[in-house]
């Protein structure tokens, strides 16, 4: 592509003014009107100093100002700087500082939390969204809706080249370690989009779909593959601002949605639900999963309770996100996160070199090359070499590739277990644990053992109504997978400890069984 994130939008309204582009708790607003408030948006920020490549961080769960937010910044020519409304203090000045942030859209609820760190950043201009009404003793620096009209809609257009231009500074989840912003250009995250139609296709109508936009838009997934590619194919984003299981299943029936981008966590709840079948699942025509490993045993579960499809995806934010998935219409591999986006070449590659290819169906590391792929890290040109050597990104995942291509991601190279020198992988062993009867979710983890350097521990949440025992779980291990791999612990929670997005944190349970 190439055009710039802005004059994407600019074509589609001029074509499609008409057609809705979000809807938010039954309010709809048309593309010309999301287009108005755009320019309205960049130029109260022109009016305010913001110039080309300044940043604006965006700190909102899913609501229409923040898709007016986001394009206004791009239209303005500033960066998109993601930050997830689930961190505290300590993270929100991190980012703003590692961005240099000077201004930022924040709710409410937040703001407390924000006038906090204000003076350790260089923050001067905090703009506020009203998601609650009850804030009798609030008074903002500025409103969003007051914020809009202070530049009158006097838009001064700026030229973008969208090769060259950051477009958003996407931190990472942060999963294994410090967070990192990806640079990622107008042209990486259109060529995503672009991606992500070419693949689709056949299945994607222009106009008169809807997106149910549950996952958040600051995590790369919902960005790309509900935001921005309703926005590209002129159709309507149902955007909810967080994942409440009865609010997800009424809206799926009142409104039939044929798209619904999720994470394995959001198919599980759903799977579980005791009425899961009367809600009328079976109209949306896809489920992509993507962000974390979908169990095989959950995804026939799921399509067999609810009659809907899943196409398990993957991608990482260092790749505006998405590489792989399971084609719509061909053969789907369960258990495999599917074939290579078009123009997305990638390659499983020795652990250790990390430069010569493995035979297929051997173990490796990831690496993928394609116009999605980030310039770098922001501010980090060290990690930066570590991750692109060559125009390949070093995925740090380990995974192995069939015959067809298709890919199959294994673990994060830093999850693996090594256990008395055998390497172990979580996911082979959760795979088994998830086939138990009783068990809603599993996660294991590699805890210190004074003997074998490393052993297993399993975390399991039981399925409402289901009980087991640690003696049950291990016997049941026994059976199914080699004496190594077997957990020397099993601990029942209630709950396991999650991202934003409902990926488990593996990190927090090994920083808790450190702790102890
Ligand atoms: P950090 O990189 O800072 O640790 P993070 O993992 O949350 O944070 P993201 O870019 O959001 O960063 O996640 C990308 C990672 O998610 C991939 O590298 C991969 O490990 C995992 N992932 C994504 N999709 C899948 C999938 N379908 N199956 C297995 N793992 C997946």
């Amino acid at each position: 592509p190439s055009k710039s994130m802005p004059e994407m939008l600019q074509e589609v309204t001029a074509m499609y003014p008409q057609n809705t582009a979000l809807s938010f708790y039954g309010r709809k607003m048309i593309y010309a009107e999301l287009q108005k408030a755009v320019y309205g948006f960049a130029a109260s920020l022109q009016k305010n100093g913001v110039q080309k490549g300044g940043r604006v961080a965006i700190m909102l769960p899913n609501c229409p100002q923040y898709v007016i937010a986001y394009y206004g910044t791009l239209a303005a020519g500033a960066i998109v700087t993601q930050v997830n409304p689930m961190l505290v203090e300590r993270e929100i000045e991190y980012i703003m500082n590692d961005s240099g942030a000077e201004t930022l859209i924040v709710f409410d609820a937040l703001y407390p939390r924000v006038k906090g760190v204000q003076s350790k950043t260089k923050l001067s201009n905090i703009i506020v969204v009203s998601l609650q009404q009850s804030n009798a003793d609030f008074s903002p620096d500025k409103t969003f809706d007051g914020f809009l009209h202070e530049g009158k809609g006097q838009f001064t257009p700026v030229n973008i080249e969208p090769e060259q231009e950051i477009a958003v500074l996407q931190y990472t989840g942060g999963t294994t370690g410090r967070s990192k912003g990806a640079m990622l250009t107008h042209y990486n995250v259109l060529a995503n989009v672009v991606q992500s139609y070419e693949f689709f296709k056949e299945r994607t109508k222009i106009g008169g779909e809807k997106f149910l936009t549950v996952i958040p838009l600051f995590h790369v997934f919902g960005m790309t593959a509900c935001m921005n590619f309703a926005i590209y194919t002129a159709n309507e984003s149902i955007l909810l601002p967080r994942f409440d299981l009865e609010e997800v299943l009424n809206t799926i029936k009142n409104e039939q949605p044929s798209v619904f981008p999720g994470v394995p966590t959001m198919y599980v709840a759903i799977t579980n639900h005791p009425r899961a079948e009367e809600y009328g699942i079976d109209s949306i025509e896809t489920c992509n999963s993507g962000s974390a490993p979908m169990p095989v045993e959950l995804l026939r579960d799921f399509e067999q309770k609810t009659g809907a499809k899943i196409l398990e995806g993957y991608g990482l934010s260092e790749a505006s996100p998405v590489t792989h998935c399971n084609p719509p219409f061909s053969e789907r591999k369960p258990g495999s996160v599917g074939i290579g986006f078009p123009s997305t070449d990638y390659k499983v590659v020795d652990l250790a070199t990390g430069t010569e290819e493995v035979p297929n169906g051997e173990l490796g590391e990831v690496i993928i090359k394609g116009p999605q792929i980030m310039r770098g890290y922001w501010n980090m040109p060290e990690e930066t070499a570590v991750t692109l050597r060559d125009g390949w990104l070093y995925t740090g995942d380990i995974a192995r590739m069939d015959d067809d291509g298709f890919l199959y991601i294994v673990d994060r190279k830093k999850d693996l277990i090594i256990a008395s020198g055998y390497n172990i992988y979580p996911r082979d062993i959760e795979e088994v644990l998830y086939e138990h009867p009783a068990v809603q979710e599993a996660v294991v983890i590699g805890v210190p053992d004074a003997y074998r350097g490393e052993t297993v521990k399993a975390f399991i949440v039981l399925k409402a109504g289901k009980s087991s025992s640690e003696k049950d779980i291990i016997s049941y291990c026994k059976q199914n997978l080699a004496a190594y791999k077997i957990p020397s612990a099993v601990e029942f929670r209630q709950e396991l400890p999650k991202t934003n997005v409902g990926k488990i944190l593996r990190r927090a349970l090994r920083d808790e069984v450190r702790s102890h």
